[in-house]
């Protein structure tokens, strides 16, 4: 006779069939759940209610989530910037796995946590959400985080998308990345490369809520809005979860 020690998988030859040994191994995948950021798993009991930033964190990935932005700074061409934390400390790699990994679950954390943590003051009279188009780059690898946020909060708060009722930004060209540029160069670059496509049938609407994930300069913002205005949106404002903190 074959002597083994521990618990016989479900699945081990001669081993009785029992349905909970199945329902047993599910549970233990859900009751430990691991730090979405550094695959470290969390203490037991400490199971996430919702999977919202930075609580579905361990503890030391958590110590280096920043505060909440207070800066608010202004952007030419836009009303209020709405934006949630610094781009620094656990915020950076939480941001760039969601933008770079195709599937990376941090993707729908942000998704759920943008939607919690719209700012309310947005509510009453709720725009339209248009995400900031994506580079070709981006385009090409299939999926845009901006576009996911802008989506999920939009499904959320019962709002309107912009691009699943036609009305869309798009670029009409590609432009070299800001930072690879001069300051007199980087003024003219971004200029024209925006414009708002909306469906024949569908009116321009008067207020409008860009969406992105990281602003640094607000050139970008501030690019978008203009074209936005140029169509006739009475209103822009925009929402990006972090921000780069410059010393200007
Ligand atoms: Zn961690």
């Amino acid at each position: 006779m074959e002597a083994f020690s521990g618990m016989p998988s479900p699945l081990a030859a001669g081993a009785v069939f029992r349905p909970w040994h199945f329902l047993s191994w599910g549970l233990d995948a859900l009751v430990l759940p691991t730090c979405l950021l550094c695959e470290q798993p969390l203490p037991l009991g400490r199971k996430p209610v919702a999977i919202r930033l930075p609580e579905v964190l361990c503890e030391s990935c958590r110590r280096r989530w920043p505060k909440n932005d207070a800066a608010r700074p202004k952007i030419r061409g836009i009303r209020a910037l709405h934006n949630l934390w610094p781009y620094q400390g656990s915020v950076r790699p939480a941001v760039l796995a969601a933008k770079e990994e195709k599937g990376s679950p941090l993707l729908a954390a942000w998704a759920e946590t943008a939607g919690d943590l719209w700012p309310t003051e947005l509510g009453a009279k709720a725009p339209m959400l248009i995400p900031v188009p994506p580079s070709k780059v981006r385009r090409r690898r299939g999926w845009h985080f901006a576009a996911e946020l802008a989506e999920a909060v939009a499904r959320r708060r019962k709002w309107i998308y912009g691009p699943k009722v036609g009305v869309r930004m798009r670029r009409l060209r590609e432009v070299p990345a800001q930072a690879s540029l001069d300051r007199k160069s980087r003024k003219g670059n971004l200029r024209g490369c925006f414009q708002l496509k909306t469906g024949f049938w569908r009116q321009v609407p008067q207020r409008v809520c860009l969406v992105d994930d990281v602003v640094t300069t607000g050139a970008t913002l501030r690019e978008a809005a203009r074209a936005l205005q140029e169509s006739g949106v009475k209103e822009v404002q925009a929402w990006v979860l972090a921000r780069v903190p410059l010393r200007l």
